[in-house]
């Protein structure tokens, strides 16, 4: 039997599962959270379904705790076969192009790249670090969140700034979400029974953290994050887009860095318009007259407008239009307000399928819209434990 224990480790979390590959069935999954804080959490789905308080200082011990759920349930982690880990790594720099085998020169290298995300990558490496040393004759593989954006042209990952700087610092767009970016549009190719290589698709991945991706054939040739995940569509607390001269404005106000990047990051986008980063609450807001939520949600649509455009005109066309993540996946109204008066540009969706409560991929364009319009689910997971079988054999 082929078990693949996938690790997706964000800033303060850890999200595990075991999979089999083959059937994508789940044996096991669970969540470490709120790593670094005084009183932690995990959740275990196992042998049954338990949920306690941890203190995990750091994702190494988050790992540990992850272990020993395992262990006290009587099936010990050691012993269910596991064949294989993925890891999900979000910066791989320009070199990562691919999943790859991790040896200590990799890993060395993830830490490195840390300088580039430096809430994502050091807690990756220290769940590396502890799942090798608890697996050290299982093959580990790392699958970036910047590779699948690695095709893009030098036109779109440039920034117009002194080049030496740029490259000194490792400045230009990189891209991230790519994991669930490739997996929705190769799954959306599945579902309309047309070769990828046939599609120009734009992706609007919508979830806490959010992005657009052009998808040209099966390459990403532009998306909307760029060099950090800051970059882009209004966000749950990111900002996204912003003049670079505010910032600049600010710092002369009296920000400094920290200060900035809390703002930017921890305290603005949907957050910011309205204390909560819940794409429910800020739509009930706005339902019961909040003006700061309705707009909120019109700034967000907006935006994701402003992309759609952009991406219709890169890629000289567009065959299919695709919803994922839990906005994107789950609120109507704003996929209807983002297809609004676009009939001209062959986006015609179907009120009544896209109002429908089904789950799974779906179509929700009208009958013979030009344009397809699906809803696909993304699943970060079961791609990376594709891309590490692919890769292990
Ligand atoms: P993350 O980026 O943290 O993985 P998700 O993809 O889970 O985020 O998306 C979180 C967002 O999706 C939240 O704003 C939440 O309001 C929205 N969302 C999730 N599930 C639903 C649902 N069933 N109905 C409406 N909105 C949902």
């Amino acid at each position: 039997m082929n078990h693949i224990l996938v690790i997706n480790a964000g800033s303060s979390s850890i999200k595990y599962q075991l999979i089999d590959p083959t059937s994508g069935e789940r044996s096991a999954a669970g969540l470490v959270e709120r790593i670094g804080e005084a009183e932690g959490r995990i959740v275990h789905r196992g042998v049954r379904e338990e949920e306690r308080a941890v203190v995990v200082p750091d994702h190494g011990a988050a790992f540990d705790e992850l272990v020993a759920a395992f262990a006290r349930q009587g099936a010990p982690i050691e012993g269910l076969g596991i064949t294989a880990v993925g890891h999900r790594v979000v910066q791989g720099g320009e070199e990562f192009v691919a999943p790859t085998l991790i040896d200590d020169a990799v890993a060395e290298r993830i830490l490195e790249l840390g300088a580039l995300a430096p809430l994502h990558n050091p807690g990756q490496y220290q769940a590396i670090v502890a799942a090798r040393a608890l697996f050290p004759r299982v093959p580990h593989v790392a699958v970036f969140d910047t590779a699948f954006h690695q095709t893009m042209p030098p036109s779109a990952y440039t920034y117009a700034i002194d080049p030496e700087v740029a490259a000194e610092h490792g400045v230009r767009r990189y891209g991230f979400h790519g994991i669930s970016h490739q997996v929705v549009s190769r799954r959306a190719a599945e579902f309309l029974g047309r070769p990828l290589e046939s599609l120009r698709q734009i992706v609007l991945h919508l979830g806490n953290g959010a992005s657009a991706c052009a998808v040209d054939r099966g390459r990403s040739v532009d998306t909307s994050m760029g060099l950090t995940p800051l970059e882009g569509l209004v966000m749950g607390t990111r900002s996204g887009d912003i003049d670079p001269g505010a910032l600049l404005h600010l710092l002369r106000g009296g920000y400094d860095v920290g200060g900035l990047d809390r703002l930017l990051n921890g305290r603005s986008g949907l957050l910011g318009f309205t204390g909560s980063n819940d794409f429910r609450d800020v739509r009930a807001a706005a339902d019961a007259g909040d003006s700061q939520a309705a707009l909120a949600i019109e700034v967000a649509v907006h935006r994701i407008r402003h992309y759609l455009g952009a991406y219709l005109v890169e890629l000289g066309g567009l065959d299919a239009l695709i919803f994922t993540a839990g906005v994107g996946e789950h609120q109507a109204e704003l996929r209807a307000a983002v297809c609004a008066d676009l009939e001209g540009f062959g986006i015609r969706i179907d009120p009544e399928r896209n109002a429908s409560p089904e789950r799974g991929a779906r179509r929700i364009g009208a009958e013979g819209s030009p344009v397809e319009i699906l809803v696909v689910p993304t699943d970060e997971e079961a791609e990376i434990a594709r891309e590490t079988l692919r890769l292990v054999g």
